[in-house]
């Protein structure tokens, strides 16, 4: 079968709830991705930044096979002697008292999301019902009810009402909007994507986390980071969180700390948040099984073996740098941190930021745009510095086609 046979099966049988480049892959391996016409392309997407530690890492994937053969799945209803080591070891990683294991991102933000309000009622004495979580403009946290009910993207949103109430959404990156909304004594928590990923990577001001964090402390208010795509080193730090010293009360992690092998997310807080959920409260079948606990330890491991938060960080600079230099009128913004970035293209001759991504598809490179006038570059972090200036010549080359 070839790709155009592929796509049109997808788009006979399959739901029409994405909208892809028109490329097939079939086989991946670090930082390179083929497809089944035998193509390699750099891919420069990751998945979404869960692949930070490069496709079917042998480490991920040995430990991922050791297990399947042994036991995949217990269910919550009974332990299995996996889960306790994973919990262990990721606390001690991340530093917090516990860890509350799920699948997906949007999985994890709904659990802090029901930590948040749970700790309102019983820890912080807020009225039943009336607990209220501060949101940010142009977030994204997933695809559920409660979460498209926070988005302000018309696409997420639209149609799918009625919306769960209880958030109040301000502008990102505006500290005056949130020290107005944090006078209201039943907001219990300010839910905030460190860097917004999906909305464009918007990088708020430095200095913008510190003092929100502060802000929320002194008004008791749970400071809630969602670390799905600007954690596990991606931003050139383990957490995007740590370029600014900010511990946040309740963390969310998803994509990367599987290595995008499967689905694995986790919520860590201390005690005296954590524990307010009780037995039956919240979990989920496949939630801590073993297959995934042993995959995230081995995503973990190799995070820190193969210093990859200094290696994003390194190549970030020459990737910001090099794309800055390209002489081309349809390169409007570069920005970015550690090897989470984006360049906002401007159209030239009816050109976008998708015919951009279709010639380097064609090039050996894979990106996609968001919201039509941005294309996030997000490579695997085992790139190398020579990969890399590969990899910026297609880019620079692409543009420069227009
Ligand atoms: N939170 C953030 C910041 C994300 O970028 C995403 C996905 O892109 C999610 C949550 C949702 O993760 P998932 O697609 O695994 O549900």
């Amino acid at each position: 079968m070839t790709s155009q046979d592929y796509i049109k099966k997808e788009d006979k049988f399959g739901a029409h709830n994405y909208h892809p480049l028109p490329v097939v892959l079939e086989k991946g391996e670090g930082i390179f991705v083929w497809d089944v016409e035998g193509k390699k392309y750099y891919d420069f997407l990751s998945a979404y930044s869960a692949v930070n530690q490069g496709h079917c890492h042998p480490h991920i994937i040995g430990a991922m096979i050791e297990q399947a053969k042994k036991l995949t799945l217990t269910s919550r209803a009974f332990y299995n002697n996996v889960l306790g080591d994973f919990e262990e070891y990721a606390t001690k990683y991340f530093g917090y008292d516990k860890l509350l294991p799920m699948n997906t991102g949007a999985e994890a933000d709904e659990t802090a999301l029901k930590l948040c309000r749970k700790w309102a009622y019983d820890v912080k004495g807020i009225e039943a019902n009336k607990a209220k979580i501060i949101v940010c403009e142009g977030n994204f946290h997933g695809r559920t009810i409660t979460i498209v009910s926070m988005s302000t993207d018309p696409d997420a949103k639209a149609g799918f009402g009625p919306y769960t109430p209880g958030f109040v959404v301000i502008p990102y990156n505006d500290l005056d909007a949130l020290a107005k909304e944090l006078e209201d004594p039943n907001v219990a928590g300010f839910l905030v994507e460190p860097i917004q990923g999906e909305a464009g990577v918007y990088v708020p001001e430095d200095g913008f986390l510190k003092k929100a964090f502060e802000m929320c402390k002194a008004k008791n208010v749970l400071f809630i980071a969602d670390e799905v795509q600007t954690g596990i080193a991606r931003t050139g730090k383990l957490l995007a969180c740590d370029h600014e010293g900010v511990r946040p009360d309740v963390l969310i992690l998803g994509k990367a700390i599987s290595g995008g092998v499967m689905p694995v997310s986790a919520v860590l807080a201390d005690d005296d948040i954590m524990l307010v959920i009780k037995p039956g409260e919240h979990g989920s079948t496949f939630g801590g099984n073993p297959v995934a606990a042993k995959v995230a330890m081995a995503a973990l491991e190799v995070v820190k073996e193969e210093n990859l938060a200094e290696r994003a960080e390194k190549l970030g600079i020459i990737f910001r740098k090099e794309m800055s230099a390209i002489k081309s009128e349809m390169v409007e913004t570069v920005r970015g941190k550690g090897l989470l970035n984006a360049i906002v293209i401007r159209p030239k001759d009816g050109k976008t930021a998708m015919d951009v991504c279709l010639k380097m598809a064609e090039n050996g490179l894979l990106a996609k745009p968001t919201h039509d006038h941005i294309i996030r570059f997000a490579p695997p972090l085992v790139i190398t510095e020579e990969q890399l200036y590969e990899a910026i010549e297609i880019i620079e080359k692409s543009i420069k086609s227009f």
